[in-house]
Formats: structure tokens, sequence, C-alpha cells
């Protein structure tokens, strides 16, 4: 058998070069399943979406542990001066998803060489992360929702930390949150006769107080709302306004906290508009829940770690971003975890930002030390 040429790097820098939006990964996918099916292995292709699935079992029976990688881009246009600046325009790896996936394909590689002894592992590659849609419905899928898992690991690089340290935390890592959009409708009229339509104006500052007081009233959960967009009528001086726009960003680290202050809003803006003689319309966009890591993984990533001689550094606060691995994290234990990819690294989602090459072993021997630990890896095979 020929030796399985694969190089990290370049694959790393090909998937950088040619981004697809979530939901439309198809290339990245066929790149992602060729090179697994190089290594010998039978990928599920178009699970959930553009997701790909591998099942490595072992020998004897044992628990099943899933790694997962996502490998969307964002609609970013790319400021970088790289060789490997993408080719798609509007379009940018600006998150590290290149960078995750092909940390995964090196663990697919070794596991290749080295299988799981007992149990089974699965390789989970998620499309259309940054939407919030991709994990949910790999979920769904009968290829995972039917398995029992024991642990999940994933992991996102992280700008702002040393290179190469592991940041964790028991508990939630990632927020929940959720966009809104809040449309009030009344009636338009001249500006000289306000009292002759129904104007939105004092609503909608209602709306907005109501969502900058939201935070206050759940204590002691963390929880945040950041107004983001309000429009009032049209720029036309001789109009009383009949329509207005407020959109928000919810925030919170606890998923029961989330779920009442979705509810106390909708809440109090149906009473406002009510009382105004408004129609009122409320949209939730791109949902995400809190990422929650259980005590035993999260000791299980502390451990790996250290034994691989990697600092460890312990938050005392999530992040307050979000990611969808949560959907996996709700249904099965597990962790998901940061790598450091840099104290002055560009930040995720900056126009100049690239995912750092230097991480990827790091992410590689993390993820195949904790399948060691609960598999037990083969010893490697004499090279072909
Ligand atoms: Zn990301």
């Amino acid at each position: 058998m020929m030796a399985t040429l694969f190089d990290p790097v370049s694959l790393r820098r090909t998937l950088h070069q040619y981004p697809e939006l979530s939901n439309h990964e198809a290339q990245s996918a066929r790149t992602l399943a060729a090179q697994l099916r190089a290594f010998g292995f039978t990928p599920h292709t178009e699970i959930g979406g553009h997701g790909i699935v591998v099942e490595i079992a072992g020998k004897a029976a044992g628990p099943t542990t899933l790694l997962r990688a996502d490998f969307d881009a964002l609609p970013i246009h790319e400021r970088t001066q790289c060789a490997h600046a993408s080719n798609h325009e509007g379009v940018m790896h600006a998150c590290g998803h290149d960078g995750h996936a092909t940390a995964l394909l090196m663990v697919a590689h070794t596991l290749a060489q080295q299988p799981p002894q007992q149990g089974k592992v699965l390789l989970v590659f998620q499309p259309a992360e940054e939407t919030g849609e991709g994990a949910a419905r790999m979920c769904a899928d009968p290829c995972l929702a039917t398995q029992e898992i024991d642990h999940v690991y994933a992991f996102h690089n992280l700008p702002g930390f040393a290179q190469h340290h592991i940041v964790v935390r028991s508990g939630t890592f990632a927020c929940a949150s959720t966009g809104v959009a809040i449309h009030l409708r009344g009636k338009t009229s001249h500006a000289a006769y306000p009292e002759r339509g129904i104007s939105p104006a004092s609503a909608m500052t209602e709306v907005m107080t109501a969502l900058m007081q939201l935070p206050e009233q759940h204590h002691p959960a963390f929880s945040l709302v950041t107004l983001v967009h309000a429009q009032l009528g049209e720029p036309a001086f001789g109009v009383s306004p009949g329509d207005a726009t407020v959109m928000a960003t919810l925030r919170s680290d606890d998923n029961a906290t989330f779920h009442a202050m979705k509810a106390s809003l909708t809440t109090s803006i149906n009473a406002i508009a009510q009382h105004a003689g408004l129609e009122v319309s409320i949209a939730w966009h791109e949902p995400f829940i809190a990422a929650y890591n259980h005590p035993d993984h999260y000791a299980h990533v502390v451990d790996a770690a250290q034994t691989l001689g990697l600092s460890v550094q312990t938050l005392t606060e999530p992040m307050r971003w979000s990611e969808d691995v949560a959907e996996f994290l709700a249904r099965w234990p597990g962790a998901l975890f940061g790598i450091g990819s840099g104290e002055h690294h560009p930040q995720l989602h900056n126009p100049d930002y690239d995912f750092p090459d230097a991480i990827l072993s790091t992410a590689h021997d993390l993820f195949c030390a904790l399948v060691d630990r609960h598999h037990g890896m083969a010893a490697p095979s004499a090279p072909q």
C-alpha cells in the first residue's frame, strides 16, 4: 500500500483559500471527505447539511467518544497579506474553522494507524456553526440521534490567550444568545397633525428601556442585552411615523435564566404595544443555547493537557460569545475548551485574522490524549 501523503498545513491553507458560508460548504465537505477516504475511512456525508461523520470502532466493547470540528466561514472581506488569502470575494475563514477541521483530520490520520482499542470514536465535521443551525441538525440525523455517546469534546482557537495554552471551565463555557427584532406598527399622519395617526415613538423608547433593564431583573446569573439597531419612521419632516424597529442581542450563562429573560421580554413588549394601540411582532434570530461543560470532562481535559505538559488556564467567567457545540453538550456530557492562538493574534472575525498553524499539533495531541484515556490507542503500525 502507498504511504498516505498528508500535509495538514497545506490542506488548512487550501480550506482557507476557498471559504464557504454556512449551509454552502459543499466544496469544503468534498475536500474533507476525499482526505478521509484517502486515510481508508468510509465517511457518512450530507449529515444535517454538508456534515460528515466517521465512525472508528475498536475490537473490544467500550464507551463512545464524539470529537467535533466546524468548517464554515463568514461574510467578511479578507484583509490579510498571506498567499493563501480567500479566493471567494467577501467570504473569509475569520474564525479559524479551517484550522478546527484540519486538526480533526490530523486525528483521523493518527486513528487510521492507531485505532481505538475499546469502544468507538466518532469524528464529526459540522457545517453551519456561525448561524447556529448545523449542530442541532446533525444531532437530529439518525446517524447521530441513535447513538449513545459518553464523551463529547471540541475546541475553539482563542486569540488573546498565549499560544498553546488550554483554556477551559467547569460548567458554562460559552453563553446562550439570541437576536431579537421587534417591529411596532401604528399609522402615519401629517406631521402637523400627529394625533390623527398612531406614532410608535413613545412605545419604542419604552421597548428600549425594557430591553436595557432586563439583565437587572435576572440576577445572579450573568445576563447582557446589547441594543444593536433602532429605526423610527422615515427621514421626512412632514410625516409623523407609523413604524418602528428595535433590534437587540440577549445573552446569559444559564439556559433557564435565558428562557426567563425571553419570556419576560415578550410579556413586557406585548403590554407596551397594547397600551399604545400598536401592532407588534417579535422575531428571534440565530438562537444558541449555553455550552455546558460536565465537571468530569473538564477534569479529563485538564489532566490530559497537563500530561502533555500544556499550560491550563481555568476561566472564572464563561466566554460571552456562543458556540453551537452546545447542542451536542446538551444531549451528551462533554467539554468545549479553548486553545490560545497567541496574546497578540488578530481577534476572531477581524479581517486580518488567520488560523495559527502552530496550534494544529496542540489540538491533535490533546484530542488523541483524550481518545487514549477513554479507549486506549493501538501502538503505531510499522511504516507502510
Ligand atoms: Zn468559530
